[in-house]
């Protein structure tokens, strides 16, 4: 059942479910979050859902000897990194018991294990890490850490969480998200979605002009999947100026 108001230990007053006019910061995890969450009315508070309705015990998939327990802060001390996402955790998390822990953003923990676009696409998590991410051309994210990824059936569209995460951010950072209505942003669409190799072939002939844009619509459509995956809908608008950059080039 959806609660569409509830009582947070985290803050003082009542925190309803809402839509959101512009990505917010978690107050919880402190990460970025598009989608609908748990807000204040009275002042400017937000969790996501999956940070506001954190469950105290975990288990997931890809850690199969671990419990995850939900803290609101890491006890441990030092550095802790999402082992899904490879960023920092800076609030909320799951980690296990073991000596050696794994953490998880309470988001990452919740992230699908399989995303369905438009026309059937999927594509399917992973924590292989067997693939090159078309972002970062590497099989570990840029800190080392091996991380989720989401890859297609075809094992040609390959995106770690972690890439797809930092363009969102970095570009949030500079403000190029200050509102989701007018987003005006311009995201380096080059980077995200084509190989050094499809750059090469963006300059060659026209034939080959043709399958590298099509590789981008396509790597444009993954991306945007990613995306609503990491951060929760509506992405529509960023992406409807995402593919007119497109068609521009
Ligand atoms: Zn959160
Ligand atoms: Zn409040
Ligand atoms: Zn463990
Ligand atoms: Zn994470
Ligand atoms: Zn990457």
């Amino acid at each position: 059942m959806l609660l569409t108001e509830i009582d947070h230990f985290s803050h003082s007053h009542r925190l309803k479910l809402m839509p959101v006019e512009a990505p917010y910061q978690c107050d919880g995890c402190k990460e970025l979050g598009f989608a609908p969450c748990y807000q204040c009315t009275m002042c400017s508070f937000h969790l996501h859902e999956e940070c506001a309705r954190a469950e105290p015990n975990i288990s997931h998939k890809y850690f199969k000897k671990c419990k995850f327990k939900f803290y609101e802060e890491n006890l441990r001390g030092g550095v802790r990194i999402c082992d899904a996402c490879g960023k920092d955790i800076q609030g909320f998390l799951y980690q296990c018991s073991h000596e050696k822990a794994f953490d998880l953003h309470p988001c990452c923990a919740k992230l699908k294990e399989t995303l369905t676009g438009p026309g059937g696409i999927k594509l399917y998590l992973s924590n292989k890490g067997q693939l090159k991410c078309l972002k970062c051309q590497s099989k570990k994210t840029s800190n080392g850490v091996k991380g989720f990824s989401y890859v297609s059936s075809s094992g040609k569209y390959c995106y770690h969480v972690a890439c797809v995460k930092d363009l969102i951010v970095d570009n949030w950072r500079r403000g190029h998200f200050s509102s989701i209505t007018e987003v005006n942003g311009h995201l380096a669409l080059q980077n995200i979605a084509v190989s050094s190799q499809e750059v090469a072939l963006l300059s060659g002939q026209s034939s080959m002009l043709r399958k590298a844009k099509t590789f981008c619509k396509k790597a444009l459509l993954y991306i945007r999947l990613v995306v609503s995956a990491i951060f929760g809908n509506p992405t529509d608008l960023i992406f409807a100026i995402l593919e007119r950059l497109l068609s521009d080039n």
